[in-house]
């Protein structure tokens, strides 16, 4: 955009310089306002509230009611107060996809929480929403973005199903080197095509990635927390020392899963991936459990993640100097 604002400014006669400024002012603006649409972030209304359209979108209490019929352990007063905002991103059947920002003070590290993803692990989307009622009381020294449910087609559907509204396992989605190949393989082959864990027609299809996606690009992570159920065990994509455990989940690497948000997220990203599998699907973790899994994620973020990361970016700098 500068640089064709620079051309432009150059190939015009001073006094034509103040429109074409004009010019170049307005396009950024729209490009801007358009991309900024793409990752919800045209939300913002001149007043600063919401666009009517999206404000329309907002977690009311009929939104609510739905979502406590099906999720475990959510109350009508969790649900309300959880300060989680309409985007503006939608599901296929056009259910609004909804976020909340939590910030602490000087945070240290970028976090997307994300739940949901299958629609039958509801227990994934109750953890989000109490995490990020923990994370409003205390946000530690993270800037936090929560999605907890990121499929509500398949978490709403009666009964509750693992894919989205056009029969997609969403986290077989995303955009992994040789999707095309690697994910058809592992349907075909590991899964004998196996319906609830179809990757797509083409890496992305799916509205629900497509949101995902600008989420994590707009945000930047450091990490991406992405809560599954119920093999009862700790996941981690990265290159950066995993946590051991997460109160009763103890790490154990699942293999590689082609088009995964933890796939994905490590390889493509270069962010590392936390994948929370719970104990159960249906049962939600208790209120000691879930504290417990947030205390050991909060203790590994701080003494691990941190020092790591830190570690890992001179190291990528002192590559970059000697290169
Ligand atoms: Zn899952």
């Amino acid at each position: 955009m500068l640089m064709f604002c620079f051309r432009t400014l150059q190939n015009v006669p001073f006094l034509r310089l103040s429109a074409g400024l004009l010019a170049c002012v307005c396009l950024s603006a729209a490009l801007t306002k358009s991309f900024a649409g793409q990752i919800g972030m045209g939300a913002e209304g001149r007043h600063g509230g919401l666009a009517p359209d999206i404000a329309a979108q907002r977690l009311d209490d009929a939104i609510c009611k739905a979502w406590t019929v099906r999720v475990p352990d959510l109350s009508m007063g969790l649900c309300t107060t959880s300060g989680l905002q309409p985007t503006g991103g939608r599901s296929v059947q056009g259910e609004p996809l909804y976020r909340v920002d939590i910030r602490a003070g000087s945070p240290q590290l970028r976090v997307i929480v994300v739940g949901g993803i299958h629609g039958d692990e509801l227990t994934s989307t109750t953890l989000a929403m109490h995490w990020l009622q923990i994370a409003t009381d205390d946000p530690s020294i993270a800037y936090w973005r929560f999605i907890p449910l990121l499929n509500p087609d398949g978490m709403l559907a009666s009964p509750a199903k693992r894919m989205n509204a056009n029969g997609v396992d969403l986290n077989r989605n995303f955009p992994t080197k040789n999707w095309a190949v690697e994910t058809k393989h592992y349907w075909e082959k590991r899964t004998g095509r196996d319906p609830r864990r179809w990757p797509g027609k083409f890496a992305g299809s799916e509205p629900e990635t497509q949101f995902l996606l600008n989420e994590i690009h707009a945000f930047q992570p450091d990490l991406i927390v992405s809560i599954h159920a119920p093999y009862g065990i700790l996941d981690f994509d990265g290159a950066l020392t995993p946590p051991k455990k997460l109160g009763r989940l103890h790490l154990d690497r699942l293999g590689i899963y082609p088009g995964s948000v933890g796939n994905y997220g490590s390889l493509e990203h270069h962010v590392p991936v936390v994948t929370v599998e719970l104990l159960h699907a249906i049962d939600a973790p208790t209120a000691t459990e879930t504290q417990q899994m947030w205390g050991d994620l909060i203790g590994w973020m701080k003494n691990r993640l941190l020092s790591d990361r830190y570690s890992d970016l001179v190291e990528q700098g002192s590559h970059k100097h000697l290169n």
